[in-house]
């Protein structure tokens, strides 16, 4: 290679090295901060009746465990607004209470000492309750997050209906533009509230919308960004589709705070948004494990052997990388920047090798054991 395309490779690398991230103004959601350079923060919503504290307590405390640093509550009616509450006093991540309809709940979520109130613009028009809202947070100190939802848009002056016969890349056009009108309006009714501590969401099940609605909007406002794909689905296709909406915007520098929404546990949730910062290189929480998909070349049960070991390595802080990998051809190689890793090692036999070098052989059977009581060393 001469120094000329020596020269034009560094160009290019440098055109593509990572993005920055998109400086947005610091929302303090209880303790979290969100945006201003703070890490991405993971959310998640309760399945449970607000009203019903003991089991939504007891979620809550299995979602802090799962990574969960802010957490949302329905405030479906007076008995879950108050009891908001009690709950802020049985856990120590910010609850956030989601505001539909009647406003007169987010007040006295407010007023109950919940940490940030969720407003969607689709189900809160009158303009004079929103601006009710917003001085009880002003004058709590708590901020706002304009949820904008697909599945709720605001009517809005000169575009209500969608045309007939758009297809089904032009219908996302539309449906970016109504979503970045309708958030673009909520924010300025707030500005006009002299009100500036906002987050903003704009869900969609679409991805495309999703991605573009979220582009346009990051352009246009000062204001922290929380991602997701709304009514994603069961936890396999709606990981992938979460993946891809958020996960193309983190990458694009985009994102301040992120949920997923399955159809499943809410702990999935969580487990999820931590597998797209740790893909996208923007956070790591726990070991990450590198799997080989197997082959004809095993000659082990490499399959069983990677599913139990990530099974086991939940919960585990350690930020470690893990390889389980079928055979000792490709094994050490292709993991040479584990920590620790295990290899097949012909018919019934395993190796542990440790940063590309083996380490030990061992049979099958003991395997697991030993890797698990070597990575506890390490
Ligand atoms: S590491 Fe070995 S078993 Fe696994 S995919 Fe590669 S060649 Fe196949």
């Amino acid at each position: 290679m001469t120094t000329d395309h020596a020269a034009g490779t560094a160009l290019l690398l440098d055109e593509v090295g990572p993005r920055p991230r998109r400086q947005t103004r610091p929302v303090m959601v209880g303790r979290v901060q969100v945006g201003g350079g703070a890490p991405v923060s993971v959310q998640s919503m309760c399945t449970t009746d607000t009203a019903d504290v003991d089991t939504t307590v007891a979620q809550i405390h299995r979602l802090e465990a799962a990574g969960c640093e802010i957490i949302r509550v329905s405030c479906l009616n007076e008995p879950q607004a108050r009891a908001i509450a009690a709950i802020k006093r049985r856990i120590s991540i910010p609850v956030v209470a989601d505001i539909h309809f009647e406003h007169r709940h987010a007040l006295m979520a407010v007023d109950g000492g919940v940490d940030c109130i969720r407003l969607n613009p689709g189900t809160v028009k009158d303009t004079r309750k929103i601006r009710e809202v917003v001085q009880a947070c002003k004058a709590a100190n708590v901020p706002i997050r304009i949820g904008v939802n697909e599945g709720s848009l605001p009517p809005l002056s000169g575009d209500e209906e969608m045309p007939e016969g758009l297809t089904a890349g032009l219908a996302g056009e539309w449906l970016v533009r109504r979503m970045v009108r309708a958030g673009l309006e909520e924010i300025k009714l707030l500005e006009q509230e002299g009100f500036y501590d906002i987050k903003i969401s704009l869900k969609a099940f679409d991805v495309y919308a999703m991605i573009e609605a979220n582009r346009r909007m990051a352009a246009l406002i000062p204001y922290p960004l929380h991602l997701g794909v709304t009514e994603a689905g069961t936890p396999k296709p709606g990981s992938i589709r979460s993946a891809i909406g958020i996960g193309a915007l983190l990458m694009e520098g985009i994102g301040d705070t992120i949920r997923t929404s399955l159809s499943g546990d809410p702990v999935e949730e969580v487990e999820t948004c931590y597998e797209i910062l740790r893909a996208t290189n923007i956070r790591q929480r726990g070991p990450t494990l590198v799997a080989c998909p197997s082959c004809g070349r095993a000659q082990i049960d490499l399959i069983g052997l990677a599913n139990t070991v990530q099974e086991r390595l939940k919960g585990m802080d350690k930020q470690l990388k893990i390889a389980v990998m079928g055979c000792v051809v490709n094994g050490p190689g292709e993991a040479r920047d584990a920590d620790i890793g295990i290899a097949g090692g012909g018919k019934g036999k395993g190796v542990i090798f440790k940063h590309g070098q083996i380490f030990r052989t061992l049979d099958e059977g003991d395997m697991l054991q030993v890797l698990m009581e070597e990575i506890e060393k390490l």
